[in-house]
């Protein structure tokens, strides 16, 4: 559920993992259908979060992916997607959120409408633009590229992520480790790094340990989306202190999903007091109907975390950004700085 309660509200606060395409309000689903003469199976927004989000653990697999189908299908336009970002960048700003960083898969979410990349991105970059002038935060541009879509893809998404690096600081290999395996992915995402992006791989999301190690060994990411299995292996752990790599931790939707069954047994703060330098981060806030708040809530409330760790994570969070120096530090210095 999305908190407001002030005590986490009020403190100022990060976000390194959150995927625009899961962050559409239900009720611009309805406004861009409507415009675009679109099928729901509601034009409702009570009736339709019914379709759109993933309220409980027991929802099944097709339900999740009605819901992701949706979503895609709503990006219609480059001027649907600048108004998605920025009602994103406004809701950030509600939750105080001072360094953001937003990640999207463009061959995912743009192929269905045949949508042009380079004219999304524009969008994008106005409403961040004008969002880190209005609420005086720092937006960074992660470009995903899914599993699901296919190696092709990800030289296409690469390629496109290195011509436009000015505005995109990093790629990301997400979607269904499980079923793609991660050797078709290795020669592009390194050609990224070489070409100076940064990289973080979503593993050990619902796959062991192990898949976290042939990650590392493989990619030498900078930071992992999710991470959280590394707990069932010592020297995985190890391995991830030795080459100081951040996680993304997304406590409520790893219970969504089941990766985590007991939301209580959630390794978050296992992790933090092992040394591991772990982030709160809420995934998809709209489809998962989280966000930063509660995601704090649970690692305080429910895992025992004290305010002040998760403070450090912050400054984990703020450390591992792959946004520029001096504009993270800027923001760092006037918000974070005086309360840590
Ligand atoms: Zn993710």
């Amino acid at each position: 559920m999305k908190n407001f309660d002030p005590k986490y509200n009020d403190i100022p606060k990060t976000e390194i993992h959150c995927h625009l395409e899961g962050s559409i309000r239900t009720q611009t689903i309805i406004d861009i259908a409507r415009q675009y003469n679109l099928i729901l199976p509601s034009y409702e927004a009570r009736e339709l979060d019914r379709h759109v989000k993933v309220y409980d653990q027991l929802r099944d697999l097709q339900a999740v992916l009605d819901a992701f189908a949706i979503f895609q299908n709503s990006i219609t336009s480059p001027a649907v997607f600048e108004r998605i970002a920025w009602e994103l960048f406004e809701d950030c700003s509600r939750q105080n959120i001072k360094l953001f960083e937003v990640r999207f898969s463009p061959d995912w979410a743009f192929h269905g409408h045949g949508v042009d990349w380079d004219s999304c991105l524009e969008g994008l970059l106005t409403a961040k633009e004008r969002a880190e002038y209005q609420f005086d935060m720092v937006i960074g541009i992660i470009a995903i590229t899914s599993r699901g879509m296919g190696p092709e893809s990800c030289i296409k998404t690469v390629d496109w992520a290195i011509r436009h690096k000015q505005h995109i600081l990093a790629v990301d290999l997400a979607d269904g480790e499980m079923l793609y395996p991660m050797n078709n992915f290795v020669k592009p995402i390194l050609k990224a790094k070489d070409a100076g992006l940064k990289v973080t791989i979503h593993t050990g999301e619902d796959t062991p340990a192990s898949a976290v190690r042939d990650t590392i060994l493989a990619f030498q990411p900078d930071r992992i989306g999710h991470g959280i299995h590394s707990i069932e292996d010592m020297s995985v752990i190890e391995l991830i202190k030795e080459r100081n790599i951040t996680l993304e931790v997304n406590p409520w939707s790893n219970y969504l999903t089941n990766s985590v069954p007991i939301i209580e047994e959630h390794p978050l703060k296992k992790l933090f007091d092992l040394g591991v330098r772990v982030t709160i981060n809420s995934d998809d806030p709209e489809v998962l109907e989280t966000n930063v708040n509660n995601e704090y809530r649970i690692a305080h409330e429910v895992l025992g975390m004290s305010m002040d760790d998760i403070a450090v994570c912050n400054r984990y969070a703020f450390e591992s950004s792959f946004i520029e120096d001096a504009a993270k530090q800027r923001i760092w210095d006037k918000y974070f700085e005086p309360v840590s």
